[in-house]
């Protein structure tokens, strides 16, 4: 239905294009996923201002016509996520993290969790919700804040791994191993495709699922290399997309 519409939205990519537009993919509260095109907004007065860089959340009013792209018609900058923006290794956070939502997220329906998610991850990169001291976006802390989103986005979008249970035979002890084509964790029965997983990383799945985002749990490298495996495996077979390192 053409027409015009308003959204909050990020900004998870923009592409110059032409002598003085953007393409922009955008994740939106009241739609999912959006293409959309900003005329003029390379010019040098532009009404768009800077606003439709990666990471903006934007009050948005698109028109949307016959092509596939909406035009973006009134922008209004609900969070620049400044800080963020200064650090080299939350920009990079953020860059993976908008990508994740790319290649996981393609529906045109709206995913309040896997919207709010976003934002608060944002948010998170940008100092916003710290107790003290800033969010480490570096190290074990940044990887396992970036694990623990993954695992929120991947369970917004119906693709968490199972993690009570075998995901073959439902035994609920002796689960030593990890099978990305079953889904989840499995027991030494069931192991024959799966590799091992240590009991640390498969408690840092379940309590970064059963946590807030802010208080991920904290695991060593390895451990967080093991999730960041049972993660990467689940999407690959039960979503068919490929994410880049988590970092
Ligand atoms: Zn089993």
């Amino acid at each position: 239905m053409p027409g015009s519409f308003k959204t909050q939205a990020v900004v998870l990519r923009s592409i110059r294009y032409g002598e003085a537009d953007r393409v922009l993919h955008l994740y939106s509260a009241a739609r999912g996923r959006i293409g959309a095109i900003a005329k003029g907004s390379r010019k040098p007065r532009t009404r768009f201002g800077g606003r439709l860089e990666p990471f903006f959340r934007l009050d948005m009013v698109l028109h949307e016509g016959r092509g596939d792209l909406a035009t973006v018609t009134g922008v209004h900058t609900v969070d620049a996520y400044p800080n963020l923006r200064s650090s080299g290794p939350a920009l990079a956070a953020a860059a993976r993290g908008c990508d994740a939502v790319l290649r996981l997220l393609d529906s045109s329906e709206a995913n309040p969790a896997a919207y709010n998610l976003l934002c608060r991850y944002l948010a998170l990169l940008d100092g916003q919700e710290d107790d003290g001291g800033a969010l480490e976006t570096d190290g074990a802390a940044g990887l396992a804040t970036a694990l623990a989103f993954r695992l929120k986005l991947a369970l917004s979008a119906g693709f968490a791994p199972e993690l009570q249970t075998c995901s073959r035979c439902g035994e609920a002890d002796g689960l030593t191993a990890f099978s990305g084509a079953a889904g989840g964790v499995v027991c030494g029965a069931c192991e024959r495709d799966g590799f091992e997983i240590s009991a640390e990383a498969h408690r840092f799945m379940l309590d970064a699922l059963g946590r807030p985002l802010a208080q991920a749990p904290v695991a060593t490298n390895g451990a967080l290399r093991m999730a960041e495996r049972a993660i990467t495996t689940t999407l690959e077979h039960h979503a068919h997309v490929q994410l880049r390192a988590a970092a």
